[in-house]
């Protein structure tokens, strides 16, 4: 399956996107193979980049798994580019997230090439009191890999820094140990390279690859859930590793105890070397977030407008980053530096109100009376569907109604994990968009405990 010329690959591309797209997006720029079945595309700038992840995505995807091999798109710092890219985008080229450093590039996705490709690095991530003991952990995992903490367990709802810490240990240790076999994946493709080796009957070579490794990083592992035999697989590669005090890195949405269809032996395993989980960060925790990631543009956004942005998106920091992003684009259109008003104008669609005076008591005592249950069930671990979504939606509206953070939710319900009121939460908010029964019954319930 394994294929190595670039024609290929700009043959299926120019295919499926059509030859004016590709001649206008893709035709100036640079397509390299940076590993075996792992290609890059570099684009310009940051915008340039954004533009073909959106516009191109499908057909990027189809061409990956058609030609099995990886795409990624990279923006391009040592001026890859060779001609003729759409002139706006150009001009975009002195903008956001244009990198003072002329050594790293953007968004890798693996570690097994001697040249570095990793955004994310301990340098750039900000310490706080919701990640300090993974952080720690993460630290001394990267100066001993495989003596001191085996497996790493890392925990955490979606976008709170699991693969960032992932992919800063796995840098720190290659640049200390560029010896080393370390490699970083998801649990996907580990998944997805299974079965092709299954297929093209190299399930020795698969086997031989993973199990001889220095240093293994398998991110997302809830995604194992009910795959038995990539769970079988994953043992013995588990065991193999950790007998020989390689070290294992593991990341997952849940707790291992929490990932439904997941073998006990696996999970006993996991349990063997150290957790850690992620929460979300506080607000200050935030702020220093977004200074970070503003200091390498060269737009200027003044303190407040980071406050505020910090302020009102507070439970994923994907989320702040891509309102930040917004801001640096809306900050790209103005001669002068861009005002609080202007982003407050912006973002007030989503801008989420806290009313103080709403308690997490009236909003429960709201929704069981909507849904005719017992706030002791409403508090209880049962697992009844009818007792389980009002759950969530009082989780879900504490959250968005109150000031409360997600422990102290918990505490409102029976002493639940922060985790819980944090699934529960992305979950509804996910629904709320798309399920348009339930938007009306929340809309209703929101207008009742507003009174
Ligand atoms: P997860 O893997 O948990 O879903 P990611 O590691 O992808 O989350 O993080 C989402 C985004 O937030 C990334 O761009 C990452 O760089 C950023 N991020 C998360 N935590 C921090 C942190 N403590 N400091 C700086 N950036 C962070
Ligand atoms: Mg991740």
């Amino acid at each position: 399956m394994t294929f190595n010329n670039i024609e290929t690959l700009k043959e299926a591309l120019k295919d499926l996107i059509g030859k004016k797209s590709y001649e206008t997006w893709f035709q100036s720029l640079d397509i390299e193979m940076t590993e075996q079945d792992s290609w890059t595309i570099w684009t310009p700038n940051l915008f340039y980049k954004q533009r073909v992840e959106q516009q191109f995505k499908i057909p990027i995807k189809e061409v990956s798994k058609a030609l099995s091999c990886e795409i990624d798109i990279h923006v391009n710092q040592k001026n890859h580019l060779s001609k003729n890219v759409p002139s706006k985008t150009e001009e975009a080229s002195e903008q956001p997230f244009q990198k003072k450093k002329t050594t790293s590039t953007d968004e890798p996705q693996s570690v097994s090439s001697s040249k570095s490709l990793f955004k994310y690095s301990f340098d750039n991530f900000i310490v706080g009191p919701n990640n300090q003991l993974a952080h720690a952990i993460a630290l001394a995992v990267s100066t001993n890999p495989g003596q001191t903490y085996n497996p790493f367990f890392l925990y955490s709802p979606v976008g709170l820094g699991k693969t960032h810490i992932m992919q800063a240990i796995a840098m720190s240790i290659q640049k200390h140990n560029p010896e080393y076999k370390i490699k970083y994946l998801s649990t996907e493709q580990f998944t997805n390279e299974l079965i092709a080796s299954i297929q093209n009957k190299t399930i020795e070579q698969f086997r031989t690859k993973y199990r001889t490794m220095d240093v293994l990083l398998l991110d997302d592992i809830q995604f194992l859930e009910g795959k038995e035999r990539t769970q079988e697989e994953f043992f013995h590669t588990f065991n193999q590793l950790y007998n020989e005090n390689k070290q294992i890195i593991l990341s997952s949405d849940r707790s291992p105890t929490d990932i439904p269809r997941l073998e006990d032996r696996l999970i006993s395993r996991f349990e063997w070397g150290i957790k850690a989980d992620i929460e979300a960060p506080d607000f200050e925790t935030r702020v220093a977030i977004l200074q970070k990631k503003s200091e390498n543009t060269q737009a200027r956004i003044s303190p407040d407008i980071l406050q505020y942005i910090a302020s009102n998106f507070t439970s994923n920091i994907r989320e702040l980053e891509g309102a930040l992003l917004k801001v640096l684009a809306l900050s790209q259109f103005q001669s002068t530096e861009i005002s609080l008003d202007t982003v407050q104008q912006h973002f007030q669609p989503q801008k989420k109100a806290p009313t103080v005076h709403l308690t997490p008591d009236r909003i429960q005592n709201i929704i069981c009376e909507h849904f005719n249950i017992s706030i002791e069930d409403l508090n209880s671990s049962k697992r009844k569907r009818m007792i389980v979504i009002p759950r969530q939606i009082a989780m879900y509206l504490c959250r968005e109604l109150t000031a409360y953070s997600f422990p102290e939710i918990g505490a409102f319900f029976g002493g639940k994990d922060h985790t819980t009121i944090m699934h529960a939460h992305e979950k509804l908010k996910k629904s709320y968009q798309t399920d348009q029964e339930l938007k009306i019954t929340i809309d209703k319930l929101i207008e009742k405990i507003r009174g």
